[in-house]
């Protein structure tokens, strides 16, 4: 009798288990040993099964990754284009792989999807071999290290040459010195019992082909007591503040990391009180969702001045006037009920041309009404109410 083995590496899907690919491995004679050499996959047949089954695996994984990519991030609804392929390096701990990436663009804007391990990825190396390396590199000899991963991988490999542990060694070191300065600065922050947070969000117009506006996000983060009061009649000034934007369509992922960097530095902690005014925008408020765990308490106020701007842009015949000012001064003592009410017989009295606007300010009022304060009560108390108070 004589038996072989052979070694397959098989993918499948969980809902559809019939569907499966299969890539053989590696196949071989089953010996009987004889001395301590013939024991099990030798040290080269071992390192040929990493290769292989990083390999396969390494082609499973991009090719469902391309499958991913699809539409434009920019344009709606516009599907992208191929345009072949690139092929990039990726150095793992004890092997090379090359790596397929379909090229992408979109016909309307001519946005192109990144197709390289250093534009995805940043780096063409593991982040195991980094850490080797740069392990290595601080203990040995850089050409001592070379000689030690040529030792451990049965391979002489360009990416394990002196040269290239040196830069490694050395990239590592700075970025962990960097590390070290960064928390060093957020630990010097003094801790804020209350910080105020105004987000703001419009679109920009753009002169790039297919795109009529992109959105853009700003959040600005300071202390109530770096607003200082200027002399009466023009603006206050604010003595110390963070900023955040971010015009990233990338479900507010940036925008949000950014404001949460921009409060701790403000210095947020967990028994921080947050005060937020935003101008009514769900995209806003969910940015000030996200940093309420981070926080003791937080109040969400709609921003006086947007709601002072929408009422002044509405245009009424001059005896309705007198109504909708009465809206805004209930609005302003925090009367919401009245403020509806009065909203309401304002809307039957008025002339259909002006029933539409009227009525998106009730709306406005409506979907942000867990979010209205007494304004005049905030405003008498010096408490901030409004983005307006101060420039920036
Ligand atoms: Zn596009």
């Amino acid at each position: 009798m004589q038996k072989h083995y052979r070694i397959i590496f098989e993918s499948f899907d969980v809902e559809n288990p019939k569907e499966v690919t299969q890539t053989v491995i590696n196949t071989g004679e089953i010996k009987i040993p004889v001395d301590l050499f013939d024991i099990g996959f030798s040290h080269a047949e071992q390192m040929v099964l990493i290769q292989k089954t990083q390999d396969a695996l390494l082609k499973e994984q991009f090719t469902t990754r391309t499958g991913t990519i699809k539409y434009c991030p920019h344009c709606v609804n516009i599907k992208l284009v191929r345009d072949g392929q690139n092929k990039s390096n990726y150095y793992d701990i004890f092997t090379d792989h090359k790596i397929t990436f379909t090229r992408k663009h979109c016909p309307a804007c001519n946005y192109e999807v990144n197709a390289t391990m250093k534009t995805i990825f940043g780096s063409e190396l593991s982040v195991q071999l980094a850490k080797i390396q740069s392990e290595l590199g601080s203990n040995y000899s850089y050409r001592d290290s070379e000689l030690l991963f040529e030792l451990f991988s049965q391979n002489h490999r360009e990416i394990n040459n002196h040269d290239r542990i040196k830069h490694t060694s050395e990239a590592v070191g700075k970025e962990i010195r960097n590390l070290h300065k960064g928390e060093n600065e957020l630990a010097a922050i003094a801790p804020a019992q209350e910080i105020i947070i105004n987000v703001d969000g419009g679109h920009i117009n753009t002169t790039e082909v297919g795109k009529r506006s992109f959105e853009a996000m700003a959040a600005v983060v300071y202390k109530p007591e770096s607003l200082k009061p200027n002399e009466s009649g023009t603006k206050n000034r604010l003595i110390s503040k963070h900023c955040a934007t971010s015009t990233c369509n990338d479900n507010q992922n940036e925008m949000i990391a950014n404001t949460i960097v921009a409060a701790l530095k403000e210095g947020l902690t967990p028994n921080t009180h947050i005060t937020a005014l935003c101008d009514g925008a769900k995209n806003c408020w969910q940015i000030i969702d996200a940093l309420k765990p981070l926080a003791a308490t937080t109040t969400c106020i709609l921003d006086w001045f947007h709601i002072s701007m929408k009422i002044h842009n509405i245009a009424l015949p001059s005896d309705l006037k007198s109504q909708l000012e009465s809206v805004k001064w209930h609005l302003w003592h925090g009367q919401i009920n009245d403020a509806l009410t009065k909203l309401t017989t304002l809307i039957w009295d008025a002339s259909e041309k002006c029933q539409l606007s009227l009525r998106k300010l009730k709306t406005y009022i409506e979907n942000n009404i867990d979010k209205l304060a007494n304004y005049e009560d905030r405003h008498s108390k010096g408490l901030v109410y409004t983005s307006n108070l101060a420039e920036y």
